[in-house]
């Protein structure tokens, strides 16, 4: 038995195929679900045509499903592991609009990893939200004055104001038509509006009717003005109730992690997190160099010449001066060539290389050789990028970085301690901290590795004294 991913625009024939499968869990595959059954009720997302894709074998037995309503990104809701590649491959075949993906995280980034390797783009994470399910209601701790009724058509100018509002301030695409979205909810009495003490509406939430036994709350907007008087709380009871009484068995809704506020609202009223949803946009990676080339390009034309040197070069601390020009850009280089030590390979820092001035086993400070001034490198002993490190190490690493500034900054006539991450010679993370000498005012800020390459060394003797003592310093701060 082989099985594939096979892409459809019947919407019947893949409901018939998929919904059982994600109605087995209906909370976690709200998304798919109500997507598909907006559609069936003949609502439109955008101008393009919605597809679908659906796991399967021979026997026709479908195993993993994905729902696509261009121009909003297909949901990866359930793929099954192992066939994320072939998604890609046959979205990419068939030529369907892909903008990015939505979905759980996780999912979302296995498929953005298939995709970017099929198509060469990049991915940009556009939102960080997180579905939460009604699982212990709880009344709003501190009740607002007012009271919720459902909309009516009367609402409908209000409503439709109150939704574009959200969706600019949530930056979230606005509905193809906001009358369209808004008055078949307030048709079937799905809008909430909470009233504060004098009548007057001062919030809303939206929601679904049940489908699969399951509604979802949103959006939930309150004005600028009337925030943090609890009335979003109070209009979201409300409407989980309305819910409720729909006949609702679960009540969920998305927030936006961005967003503690709301985050704390939800919980407060008894919501419960389900799991955590990225959306992703695809992109050209080579997009933001080109900007960058055609912003110098447009600069150079316009003044008819080279770019004009920066106040740096008057500044006391620029350490050239006489006749000097800005270089022009060269075209991008994409990919770029390898780092030194990349993978590991012919990698100085992996090998013994400088003078080791202390180490506690996982991390280690080292001396290159006498400089301008004094230069140290804090390295992990494993070969690790910046970005590689996990929450212990990364921990570590900040605790470090502070010890080792302070050793530095201990030693007599030193002025301040600088910290450099740069990354792009070596890929063995490597932080560079310069000992800024007191009263060499001319040194100070960021030309400082310039006059490194400019001026004499230390002489020897007083390096060695500044190294005892940076690790004595920070033997008696680290233990
Ligand atoms: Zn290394």
């Amino acid at each position: 038995m082989t099985a594939a991913w096979h892409l459809t625009d019947d919407l019947h024939d893949f409901g018939e195929r998929a919904e059982p499968l994600l109605a087995r869990d209906p909370v976690r595959h709200t998304q798919a679900l109500l997507i598909l059954a907006a559609l069936k009720q003949g609502r439109r997302f955008g101008e393009g045509a919605p597809y679908f894709a659906w796991w399967g074998d021979e026997n026709g037995e479908c195993l993993g499903a994905v729902v696509c309503t261009p121009p909003f990104p297909p949901v990866v809701g359930l793929v099954p592991e192992g066939s994320f590649q072939a998604l890609a491959e046959t979205l990419f075949a068939a030529g369907v609009p892909v903008s990015g993906a939505s979905g759980e995280i996780g999912q979302v980034q296995r498929f953005g990893r298939a995709w970017t390797s099929v198509t060469g783009l990049h991915q940009r994470l556009t939102a960080a939200q997180r579905l939460y399910s009604w699982a212990e209601p709880t009344p709003p701790a501190q009740p607002a004055p007012g009271r919720a009724r459902t909309a009516t058509i009367d609402d409908l100018d209000l409503l439709c104001g109150w939704w574009m509002a959200f969706a600019d301030e949530a930056d979230v695409r606005p509905p193809l038509d906001v009358t369209e979205t808004v008055r078949p909810l307030i048709d079937a009495a799905l809008m909430t509006i909470w009233e504060g003490g004098n009548g007057r509406p001062v919030s809303f939430a939206g929601r679904r009717a049940p489908e699969v036994g399951m509604s979802r709350i949103g959006p939930v907007y309150t004005p600028p003005g009337d925030r943090g008087r609890g009335y979003a709380s109070q209009v979201t009871w409300a409407a989980s109730h309305a819910a409720r009484a729909d006949g609702a068995e679960y009540v969920t809704l998305f927030t936006d992690l961005t967003n503690p506020t709301s985050n704390s609202i939800y919980r407060q009223l008894g919501y419960r997190p389900v799991f955590d949803a990225a959306m992703v946009g695809f992109e050209d990676g080579s997009a933001r160099v080109r900007s960058l080339l055609a912003r110098e390009r447009t600069a150079v034309e316009t003044l008819g010449g080279r770019l004009p040197l920066p106040d740096l070069a008057d500044w006391g601390t620029f350490p050239f001066e006489g006749s000097l020009q800005v270089k022009r850009l060269d075209a991008a280089v994409i990919p770029e060539p390898a780092r030194q030590g990349e993978g590991g390979v012919d990698c100085p820092p992996c090998t013994v290389s400088g003078r080791a001035v202390w180490t506690d086993g996982q991390w280690k400070l080292k001396a290159l050789r006498p400089d301008g001034v004094l230069a140290l490198l804090l390295e992990p002993l494993a070969h690790l990028d910046l970005t590689d490190l996990d929450a212990t190490q990364a921990a570590r690493l900040g605790v470090l970085t502070v010890a080792v500034a302070r050793a530095v900054e201990a030693l007599p006539g030193v002025g301040r301690v600088h910290v450099n991450r740069y990354g792009d010679g070596s890929e063995h993370l490597h932080i560079w901290f310069f000992a800024r000498p007191l009263g060499a005012l001319q040194l100070r800020g960021s030309c400082l590795p310039d006059w490194l390459d400019v001026l004499p060394p230390i002489d020897d003797a007083e390096w060695e004294r500044d190294l005892a003592s940076v690790a004595a310093g920070l033997a008696f701060e680290l233990g």
